[in-house]
């Protein structure tokens, strides 16, 4: 089982996904029952703490689609909460958390927290979490870049993203798969857009073209040998290959976790990919616009 932040176990894990969480407890509560027991312990008694709190100082960084916000703002954990957290059975928590910038929009959180001790705790303790709920459902949004690339599909993968976030796997490489072979031509036309701003590039612009011929992105791929410059790569891969890889070993990938695990990375090279496109193509206008400044200076 993986550890994760709080904050993370309310971004970014999926429901039903038990993970290992740590350090959201109140100072304040621990120290008070660290000294208490502490001064039980001077007249040699024993004490338990059976119960502990959650903080009510936790700030998690969410993403707020409020008109004034549309971003990732720090939000903060309302009185609504139960903070109560009991320490010898499993127990549902529900955490309220509005955004600090806006103050309209706010997150429920239904937490499954299970203790790894029987009294005690501290901000080394290890829990158990699940997210058992979580209203509004869904509060990502896939950023404005990586909309260009996933155009007219936005609500099949919406609903992909869904999946994601509720741990089906399967359903959710399902959803993306769709959306990248239906996206396939407008991801090469970015690409080709990018790779003519520069010359020496014309045979992979028309591999590019002509495996826009094929209906699915993999086939696709396969016709296409030549490699995308340096700066459309991700950590020197290939952003292509790296999809293609993904999509190709899910149609053999027999658990849900694992087509989950796929998904997620389908995403996050997509997301990556968006942004390098962007910034090429942002970068060749600053340098034209700069070359073009500087010809004229010289020519003046
Ligand atoms: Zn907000």
């Amino acid at each position: 089982m993986s550890q994760v932040t709080f904050n993370q176990l309310l971004d970014d894990v999926p429901l039903y996904t038990l993970v290992n969480v740590s350090g959201f407890l109140c100072d304040n509560t621990i120290k008070s029952q660290e000294q208490k027991r502490a001064v039980v312990a001077m007249g040699q008694g024993v004490i338990v703490d059976k119960t502990t709190q959650l903080s009510g100082k936790l700030k998690p960084s969410l993403y707020c689609g409020s008109d004034g916000c549309n971003n990732y703002t720090y939000f903060e954990m309302l009185n609504t909460s139960q903070q109560l957290v009991v320490l010898n059975y499993p127990s549902i928590n529900k955490a309220v958390f509005r955004c600090c910038n806006c103050r309209q929009n706010s997150y429920e959180f239904y937490l499954e927290i299970t203790p790894t001790v029987s009294g005690n705790a501290n901000n080394d303790t290890i829990f158990q979490i699940q997210k058992v709920g979580q209203q509004p459902r869904h509060g990502k949004r896939a950023p404005s870049k990586a909309l260009k690339l996933i155009g007219k599909e936005r609500d099949l993968f919406f609903k992909g993203s869904l999946n994601e976030n509720q741990g089906m796997g399967i359903g959710a490489f399902s959803y993306y798969r769709r959306v990248i072979d239906s996206q396939k031509d407008k991801i090469f036309d970015e690409i080709i857009k990018v790779l003519t701003l520069t010359t020496g590039n014309e045979t992979l612009i028309q591999e590019l073209t002509d495996a826009k011929a094929e209906t699915q992105f993999t086939k696709a791929i396969d016709k296409i040998n030549t490699a995308l410059p340096d700066g459309l790569k991700i950590s020197g891969h290939n952003p292509l290959t790296l999809l293609y890889k993904a999509l190709s070993e899910g149609l053999h990938s027999h658990t849900d976790e694992e087509c989950l695990e796929l998904a997620q990375d389908i995403k996050v090279v997509l997301f990556e990919f968006s942004e390098r496109l962007d910034l090429a193509l942002r970068e060749s206008k600053e340098l034209t616009g700069a070359i073009g400044r500087l010809v004229k200076r010289v020519n003046n």
